[in-house]
């Protein structure tokens, strides 16, 4: 049973959105936001999130429809692309406490600029 399941609308992701809270931001449009993280994890450690109120994947892939999910990922293709992380990069997304996921809205980690190695928790 995954644990974040109800949207709630105080964390710190959706205040970053609403501008209550400074990021450092990579892109923006209408619906996706990417930012640095703030405790990055690798020389390049950029969090990407859809504006609309989706506390994980499931709730996304559940919830918002293909044309909303097809559009969000290829808005991810094109940071990534942006970026040119010509040596390769990671790409995570934690669902639930148990996957490691503390803000609970929808994001994505995009690591690079080091050899990752393995994942290892
Ligand atoms: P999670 O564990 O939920 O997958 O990852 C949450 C991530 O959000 C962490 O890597 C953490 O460093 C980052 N984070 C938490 N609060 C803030 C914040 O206020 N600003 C930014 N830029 N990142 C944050």
């Amino acid at each position: 049973m995954i644990d974040i399941e109800n949207y709630n609308n105080k964390n710190v992701f959706a205040q970053i959105i609403r501008g209550e809270i400074p990021s450092d931001k990579i892109y923006e449009d209408d619906n996706v936001l990417a930012f640095k993280d703030i405790n990055p994890q690798a020389p390049i450690h950029i969090l990407v999130i859809p504006k609309t109120e989706h506390c994980s994947l499931n709730d996304f892939l559940a919830k918002a429809g293909d044309e909303k999910i097809l559009k969000f990922f290829k808005t991810l293709k094109k940071i990534i692309n942006s970026q040119n992380f010509s040596n390769g990069y990671r790409l995570i997304t934690n669902v639930g406490s148990f996957g490691g996921q503390e803000v609970p809205h929808l994001h994505f980690h995009i690591l690079s600029g080091t050899n990752l190695g393995k994942l290892v928790p």
